[in-house]
């Protein structure tokens, strides 16, 4: 690993920033023109991205009704505009005595080396690394349901998505009863994600024709099944916007299976416990969030889910210049007597916080 000081040249009091997400991003431009301009920090973000896109936005780029390439940001660029510096690389480790991170080797797409691992020294840091999907260990799911935590995995079904679609137009795909061609797509988690990823796919009427696909009817021939382990969809928002949303789903012919865990996932179906057998062309996984397994090895109390635990002030409990927010912080939530739950929202108002 080679020092910062081939890299990085340190100037005053030095925030790190790890993860420039929905609350990342925002802190550190925040930071940049607050602190970074008049020269009173230094102020730097470390992503192992180069370039950040709006997580909500994921599931648009999954039904192919957004083009990421215009909706991303470089960080280099915003880090000029807003008086920040930006490391890329991934954070793998906290020297807590000598007040440094690890941050990983960053390499090109044809797996050339772009950057050597490094250390960088903080006075303050700030992790906003988010969270990822979680599969519960459920057989199979890993290997063949789609997770929709980064860009890349959004392409990844998206492109699947059409090669089942352009199967399916030219008789190698599944037939149904009816003896039209048709596509299943399995939605596991009705959550948030899964309710708007489902409603999303509606519209890939466009998407189709795009590709030729005229063959095909969107409404008929793509068939969606949101499958959800609780009792009802949008198991943390109110009976009613349930209900109505069930409504709105049936509407549009997104099939709504409540109280079925699954019990597995293979390459075309997911099973549940109650033993029904779903097919599936494409499975996305939905189900569940957990934090970045890194944070378990920084020496830091963490919550059961794996995320830094912090105080009301956003600082971990073990150390007042570490600080955490947004997906991957425990904050308690004292009003509700719980934690603050992982959403944009919450990183929001915990970076305006910050600032
Ligand atoms: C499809 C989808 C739809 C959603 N819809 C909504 C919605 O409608 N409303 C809402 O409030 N919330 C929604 N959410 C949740 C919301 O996206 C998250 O709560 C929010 O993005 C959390 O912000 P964050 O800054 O904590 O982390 P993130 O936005 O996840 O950002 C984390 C950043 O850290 C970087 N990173 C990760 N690990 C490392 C590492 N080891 N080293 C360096 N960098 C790292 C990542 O590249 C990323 O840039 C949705 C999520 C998804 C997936």
């Amino acid at each position: 690993m080679t020092s910062e000081r081939e890299g990085v040249v340190r100037r005053g009091h030095r925030i790190i920033v790890v993860g420039g997400g929905a609350g990342g991003l925002e802190l550190v431009t925040k930071l940049g023109d607050k602190l970074g301009k008049s020269g009173a920090a230094q102020v730097i973000l470390v992503d192992r991205s180069p370039t950040h896109i709006w997580k909500p936005l994921l599931h648009e780029v999954a039904a192919g009704s957004m083009d990421p390439n215009t909706h991303q940001l470089e960080y280099v660029a915003q880090a000029r505009w807003h008086n920040f510096e930006f490391q890329q690389g991934e954070l793998t480790g906290i020297d807590r005595a000598r007040k440094t991170i690890a941050v990983s080797a960053c390499v090109d797409q044809d797996g050339d080396e772009l950057l050597p691992a490094r250390e960088l020294a903080y006075d303050t840091l700030v992790l906003a690394i988010g969270c990822v999907t979680h599969f519960f260990g459920v057989p199979g799911a890993a290997d063949n349901a789609i997770a929709l935590d980064t860009v890349d995995q959004a392409e990844r079904f998206r492109r699947r998505l059409i090669a089942a679609c352009v199967r399916a137009q030219n008789g190698r795909g599944r037939v149904g009863e009816d003896g039209r061609p048709r596509v299943d797509i399995a939605i596991i988690g009705a959550g948030a994600t899964g309710v708007e990823l489902s409603a999303e796919l509606r519209n890939t009427a466009h998407v189709l024709n795009a590709y030729g696909l005229h063959q095909l009817d969107p409404r008929r021939d793509i068939h969606i099944n949101v499958i959800e382990a609780g009792s009802r969809i949008l198991p943390a928002l109110s009976e009613r916007v349930s209900a109505e949303t069930t409504k709105l789903l049936h509407k549009l012919d997104v099939g709504v299976l409540t109280a079925e865990r699954v019990t597995e996932v293979t390459p075309d179906a997911v099973l549940t416990a109650s033993g029904k057998r779903i097919d599936a062309d494409l499975t996305v996984w939905a189900a569940g969030i957990t934090a970045p397994a890194v944070l378990r090895t920084l020496d830091l109390p963490v919550s059961r889910m794996g995320q830094i635990v912090v105080g009301p002030t956003l600082q971990s409990e073990a150390d007042p210049d570490i600080f955490a927010f947004g997906d991957c912080a425990s904050c308690p939530w004292p009003e509700q007597q719980t934690s603050v739950p992982p959403r944009a929202q919450a990183a929001h108002q915990q970076a305006t916080f910050l600032y």
